[in-house]
């Protein structure tokens, strides 16, 4: 089960010019996040499954847009095992 923020895309009806940021990535242990920013709302739509305990969960968290210089897109905490899991920012696309 990992459809939520597909199911929010469908819901809204939600085209990708729609979207502020997007972004579906695999991390270690079989971890999993996506991520949605609609556009004109200040609010991050996190879905992942944690690569520390497992646990899958939906949040949602203020969208801050990072510094330059942050390595990091953005850190979300596991609500279950509330070890903080760190979304790297990708390289060299522009
Ligand atoms: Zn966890």
């Amino acid at each position: 089960m990992f459809d939520k923020i597909q199911s929010l895309i469908k819901e809204k009806k939600l085209t990708p010019t729609d979207c502020a940021y997007h972004t579906l990535r695999t991390l270690e242990n079989n971890g999993k996040v996506r991520a949605l920013a609609i556009k004109g709302e200040d609010k991050l739509h996190i879905e992942l499954i944690c690569p520390f305990c497992g646990a899958y969960s939906y949040v949602t968290q203020e969208w801050i847009k990072v510094s330059k210089g942050s390595k990091f897109r953005f850190r979300v905490k596991c609500p279950k095992c509330e070890k903080l899991v760190k979304i790297t920012k990708l390289k060299g696309k522009k």
